[in-house]
């Protein structure tokens, strides 16, 4: 995690966002594209709807025209609206700070949850998307055929305190060094604790 933290120093979130809503939104947004593309959509997507009444309010076919850059703009503007509408009639018009209500969201999964509940709420947990999922089963920290597998791994060995930190490390890693296709163990900052690396290259 040391050499990581060297190699990455401006690890940290991607999406833009002011407060836990936005989070929110931008996650719910984010699946299958890319931080970029979210956060040209969300500028003006907060200034239109700024709070959850706001978007359980919006009529679906209008948000499916202030999303239809994003992948999948159907489906997310109608769980955006929905998830909208839950947040004012049950929550107060706040968002929920346990994973079992946020996952009760539409268009939330556990890895949704994970980023709210750790870069809204602070709260010590890591979210696997899929760089995570792909660079920590190449190291070898983990050994896991699902996301959640890699979670319950990593949070049973990261001390306490560092999984937020650790899901944007591993994140920059997976996006700049390891990655998907072809992992530049040349040039790795931890090729030297890396199992792939072990086996393909013999490094270590
Ligand atoms: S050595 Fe290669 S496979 Fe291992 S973490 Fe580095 S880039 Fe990824």
């Amino acid at each position: 995690m040391q050499a990581l933290e060297r190699a990455y120093p401006n690890a940290g979130p991607q999406l833009k966002f002011g407060n836990p809503f936005q989070l929110l939104v931008a996650a719910i947004l984010s699946a299958q594209t890319t931080d970029k593309r979210v956060n040209k959509v969300t500028v003006g997507l907060f200034a239109k709807y700024p709070a959850p009444r706001d978007l359980a309010r919006a009529a679906p076919e209008e948000l499916e025209e202030d999303i239809k850059s994003l992948g999948l703009f159907r489906s997310k503007s109608r769980n955006l609206v929905a998830a909208a509408g839950i947040l004012v009639d049950r929550h107060g018009g706040e968002v929920p700070r346990s994973r079992e209500e946020l996952m009760a969201l539409p268009g939330v999964g556990r890895k949704v949850a994970n980023v709210v509940l750790s870069q809204a709420f602070g709260q010590d947990v890591i979210a696997v998307d899929t760089h995570v999922f792909r660079v920590t089963n190449r190291i070898g920290l983990v050994r896991a055929g699902t996301p959640e597998e890699a979670e319950e791994q990593l949070t049973a060995i990261l001390p306490p305190g560092t999984r937020g930190r650790a899901h944007h490390l591993f994140i920059f890693h997976g996006r700049y060094c390891c990655l998907a296709r072809s992992p530049r163990c040349g040039e790795c900052p931890i090729s030297g604790y890396c199992r792939y690396c072990d086996r393909h290259h013999g490094k270590n």
